[in-house]
């Protein structure tokens, strides 16, 4: 796997984004960290790590960036996990929050409960190769999905893994295990765009 003539950022703000750009690296794909609006308009799709939603909402609120973001979301392949997957929502619940409202989803944050709110499981997915491992911290959960979204694996009954058009989202972290097909996924739906 190359590069494919794309110029794939990783918002670098706050949460893992190590993670998604070592993830990427490991399937021979070179990702650029953006901080910048000068970073954000040099790239062509963009990672939106795991972390803190209410952080990250708080950090991108500077010299217009979040304008840019909420239009570049719009318009651009996006590959967005956890937190990210939060700020993507239409509706953000417990508490509601703010959100760039670019996936047709309501979500609540935090779902697991704090007993339970860190696990590794095996979820079913319709992608080629079997179910995947799922590694889920202080997760959201997906509590409705609108008619663009198509679910690509789910937790007992709730999507984990959603496409919407160019948007790729997950409520788990696949950066986080050994298996590379989502960020392949996400490879795949930016190289679509690119042509
Ligand atoms: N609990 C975090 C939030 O609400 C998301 C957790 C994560 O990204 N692992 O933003």
């Amino acid at each position: 796997m190359h590069n494919m003539g794309l110029r794939i950022g990783v918002l670098a703000i706050q949460g893992d984004y190590e993670a998604h750009a070592a993830a990427f690296a490991e399937i021979g794909v070179t990702t650029r960290p953006v901080k910048t609006l000068a970073e954000l308009s040099a790239v062509s799709a963009l990672v939106l790590p795991g972390g803190e939603s209410t952080t990250m909402l708080r950090l991108l609120r500077r010299d217009g960036f979040d304008v840019a973001l909420r239009d570049f979301v719009r318009t651009r392949p996006i590959f967005a996990t956890c937190a990210g997957c939060i700020l993507l929502a239409r509706e953000v619940l417990n508490p509601r929050q703010e959100s760039f409202a670019a996936l047709d989803l309501t979500i609540e944050r935090n779902a697991y409960g704090r007993q339970n709110d860190s696990t590794i499981l095996p979820v079913e997915t319709s992608l080629p190769g079997g179910p995947l491992e799922a590694v889920f911290i202080r997760a959201p959960r997906i509590l409705s999905a609108g008619p663009e979204v198509e679910t690509l694996a789910s937790r007992e009954g709730f999507p984990v893994l959603v496409r919407q058009g160019k948007i790729l989202a997950a409520t788990f972290h696949p950066e986080l295990a050994t298996d590379r097909r989502v960020h392949r996924l996400f490879l795949e739906i930016a190289a679509a765009e690119q042509k």
